[in-house]
């Protein structure tokens, strides 16, 4: 999500003649975009801006999450920053750019404008797998996190605003679209739900591949599945985040879903996409975890066959439900639970993708990688899987027919088996 909001800034930014440089030491402005979902997530970026205070002569910006969290008292932190711009303000950054060169002062922005948010629209990269934001915001205050309270309630752009997007960055080029979102099923527009759109994207533009995040398990729906299993266009892959294997742990997050039904939509996920491939998020030492519950977790792993999981320490985050209970679980315990998961999340992720050597799959060629002395290209698949493959005659944007045929730190290393 910040990924695609650089993307906005950068947009909004150029269209008034501003230009990136390579360096801080040559910008007039420096924008840092933060994140608040973990504390070590702020405790970096406000290293990082006290580190850029050196360069006295470029406006200093903080924006995203962690701007809308710590409003004003940024200034008070980081002296240096001459502008905050919260969550929903960025059409506002280029006059407030100009303001400060101009006149100079602090300026913040942290107004939420929750009804008529129309995101402005990216335009600036050019690179052959894009993403574009369908919703902002979330409403299912999970115990644990403070995106609904920094991001706001959920508003969905309007299909034609998103197909004219999607219209528009394949047209420059882009092959592949992952719609964004931080629960895409809450997708609305009058009576298009998220399937309803992905069905419209797929029927009115030329997007090659089409990819979405995240979903919430308690929401997706066998819609979704048999879209996929329909279209080739859209991948067979699902980031649908699990969090724990324990129920009393689930029911405490606030999740809205039993261990027992999330292994059922994976069930039915598998039974109408065959081979489709799940990564998830997971946390480790949530307020009062036992062991035995976070053996749940572990156990839960195993069943599942994840293609990958993102795997947190849980961080207590102030204003949550949860981040008023005591952060109980020491950070030894957490420590040690982190590591016995990944563990078991890599052993599992080696047997899923072993298990792949020797097919035939699609991978879409996404920029060059250097092994020891030899150049060569990476792709991915439908999957998401990494795969590596002889540049030849190839180049970014190629979509190509590849046999797998070794797997090294699970990348796969390919070979070409016919032209695009
Ligand atoms: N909207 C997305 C992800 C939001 S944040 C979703 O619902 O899946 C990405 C991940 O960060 C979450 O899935 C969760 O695993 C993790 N996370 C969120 N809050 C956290 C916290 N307080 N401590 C540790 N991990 C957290
Ligand atoms: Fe946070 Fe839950 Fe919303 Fe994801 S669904 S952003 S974890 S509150």
């Amino acid at each position: 999500m910040n990924a695609y909001d650089t993307d906005v800034i950068v947009s909004l930014l150029e269209e008034r003649g501003y230009a990136i440089v390579r360096t801080p030491d040559s910008a007039d402005c420096i924008i840092v975009n933060t994140c608040s979902v973990r504390d070590h997530a702020e405790q970096r970026a406000i290293g990082r801006l006290l580190d850029l205070s050196r360069h006295r002569d470029a406006v200093i910006v903080v924006c995203g999450c962690m701007a809308q969290r710590l409003g004003t008292a940024l200034f008070d932190l980081v002296p240096a920053v001459r502008i905050v711009a919260g969550t929903d303000s960025y059409a506002l950054l280029p006059d407030a750019l100009a303001a400060a060169v101009r006149e100079g002062g602090r300026f913040a922005f942290l107004d939420m404008d929750y009804d008529a948010y129309e995101a402005p629209t990216a335009k600036s990269s050019r690179c052959v797998s894009r993403y574009v934001s369908i919703t902002r915001g979330c409403e299912n205050y999970c115990s644990y996190c403070i995106v609904p309270y920094l991001r706001g309630k959920v508003r969905s752009r309007s299909a034609d605003s998103i197909i004219r997007e999607i219209s528009s960055v394949v047209a420059g080029g882009a092959k592949e679209v992952t719609l964004l979102g931080q629960n895409v099923i809450a997708y609305r527009d009058g009576r298009i739900d998220f399937s309803g759109l992905a069905e419209r994207i797929l029927a009115e533009t030329e997007v090659r591949r089409l990819r979405f995040l995240t979903s919430h398990p308690r929401d997706v729906d066998a819609a979704v599945f048999e879209l996929m299993a329909r279209e080739k266009r859209f991948c067979n892959h699902i980031h649908l985040p699990v969090q724990a294997g324990s129920n009393r742990i689930l029911a405490a997050m606030n999740r809205g879903y039993t261990r027992e039904t999330y292994l059922e939509k994976l069930r039915e996920a598998r039974r109408i996409v065959p081979g489709i491939a799940v990564t998830t998020d997971i946390i480790v030492g949530f307020p009062s975890e036992t062991d035995d519950e976070f053996r749940q977790t572990l156990d839960l792993v195993r069943e599942a066959r994840f293609d990958a999981a993102f795997t947190f320490q849980y961080s207590p985050r102030a204003g949550t439900a949860a981040g008023e209970r005591p952060d109980d679980v020491s950070a030894g315990k957490k420590k040690e639970r982190l590591f016995a998961l990944n563990a078991v999340v890599q052993q599992e992720r080696a047997r899923i993708l072993l298990a792949q050597l020797g097919s035939r799959t699609e991978i879409l060629l996404d920029g060059a990688a250097q092994k020891g002395e030899y150049r060569l290209l990476k792709g991915r698949t439908p999957e998401f899987r990494n795969v590596l493959v002889p540049p030849d005659s190839l180049s970014d944007g190629d979509i190509v027919s590849v046999a797998l045929k070794r797997l090294v730190n699970f990348t796969f290393e390919g070979e070409v088996a016919a032209g695009k």
